[in-house]
């Protein structure tokens, strides 16, 4: 209790703990930053630091973007002098443009320049670090997250989209059995990703189909819409009804998985896939509107890092029209086979049931389903949606920053 009673005084009446901070200027345009807690300084590039200036002239907090005159903007613009101000925790610069800037210390590491600071602000908040799986593992990665909670409380809500870009699939579970779930799930995360055949799909065996998803034949393991430059990325597939005949299971790969295993067995095909650009098409009319759509892209797509971006994968929707040069045709081919082979060693088979929500992202993910038989009592029902990345990982931060506030 005296304790207690005294901790309380002392923070009451103790005056404000200030940090010593020293700055200097390094290598005549660089600015070096130390707290004595810290044992390596901070280093942060003077043009860099201009023009990030947070004064009024140079920033606009409301809208917490840059409004610089870069049409004046000198490059070779240098310190001339900092300091610091402990009371304020600022670094203060003035320079060779006349123009003064005050840095919050805390602002500026939160953009530290060290390689290890600069991956930890990544994988936290620019996205989570993907962790790849074989077939095999699938029980082990797969988390299931309650409808109700998703739909009530945040942390859940983060929970599954986390899982999502982490995993590339997640379960929900506890549904109620009607068709708007799939719309309240994406507004619940932003707003549905709409496509030729529009916001919620009904994947169901109907004669004469438009989509040969929807047919009761088993459907070959593919990313849904490679014929789009912009893919949908993430499939919400709520189940209502499924079918009672022993097929109709999902089937699921990491094709990022395969496509490590494709390069570390197999190098040249996987090169190839990297390289050799694909026809992808789909061509159909949707409530009486005519679609024609091609995009052209390799199987296994990568960014300047030789980091995976996309997986393009569907039988059906491989246009016979392919625009590469004569002899690399058969080599694709056997390259092709060998993926779609791996691919299918890879699938991990379960079944849905009525009231579960099947989420995977399908920039990465190949699904599939086995072919199933409808009774007239029993017809298999699935409700369809998609959800971008963008809208996703948008929300992913919007929700940390407010659980770290
Ligand atoms: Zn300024």
């Amino acid at each position: 209790m005296w304790v207690q009673r005294l901790g309380r005084s002392l923070v009451g009446y103790a005056p404000r703990f200030f940090r010593p901070i020293s700055t200097r200027i390094v290598g005549k345009t660089n600015i070096e930053v130390q707290e004595q807690t810290d044992s390596q300084p901070l280093i942060f590039p003077g043009v860099w630091l201009r023009d990030n200036c947070l004064c009024e002239d140079c920033f606009h907090v409301s809208s917490q973007s840059r409004k610089l005159d870069w049409d004046k903007f000198d490059t070779r613009v240098h310190p001339l002098k900092v300091r610091t101000d402990e009371k304020a925790q600022e670094a203060i610069v003035n320079w060779s443009d006349r123009h003064e800037s005050r840095f919050p210390i805390k602002w500026l590491k939160e953009r530290s320049f060290r390689e290890e600071h600069q991956e930890e602000y990544l994988a936290d908040l620019y996205r989570p670090p993907t962790r790849l799986w074989a077939g095999s593992q699938f029980k082990t990665i797969s988390q299931h997250f309650d409808y109700g909670q998703v739909m009530d409380d945040d942390q859940v809500l983060e929970q599954w989209l986390q899982a999502l870009a982490v995993y590339g699939v997640a379960l929900i579970r506890g549904a109620p059995q009607d068709e708007g779930v799939v719309r309240r799930l994406a507004e619940r995360v932003g707003f549905i990703r709409r496509t030729t055949y529009g916001e919620e799909f009904v994947v169901q065996a109907k004669p004469g189909a438009q989509n040969f998803a929807y047919l009761s034949l088993p459907l070959p393991l593919h990313t849904d819409l490679p014929y789009y430059e912009y893919k949908p990325s993430v499939n919400i597939l709520h189940c209502l009804v499924q079918t009672e005949s022993p097929g109709g299971s999902n089937l699921l790969v990491d094709a990022f998985y395969v496509a490590d295993r494709l390069r570390r067995e197999h190098t040249e095909d996987y090169e190839r896939l990297c390289r050799i650009v694909v026809d992808w098409n789909d061509i159909g009319s949707e409530d009486g509107r005519e679609f024609h759509n091609i995009w052209r892209a390799p199987v296994i797509c990568l960014d300047a890092q030789g980091q995976y971006t996309r997986v393009n994968h569907s039988v059906p929707q491989r246009d016979s029209h392919f625009n590469v040069p004569f002899e690399e045709v058969q080599p694709w081919y056997e390259s092709y086979a060998k993926f779609v082979q791996l691919s299918r060693s890879e699938a991990y088979a379960f079944k849905t049931r009525p009231g579960e929500v099947l989420t995977f992202n399908n920039i990465r993910l190949l699904h599939g389903r086995t072919g199933y038989d409808d009774t007239e009592q029993n017809s298999r029902y699935i409700v369809g949606a998609y959800l971008d990345w963008d809208i996703i990982y948008s929300r992913l931060r919007v929700l940390k920053k407010r659980r770290n506030q």
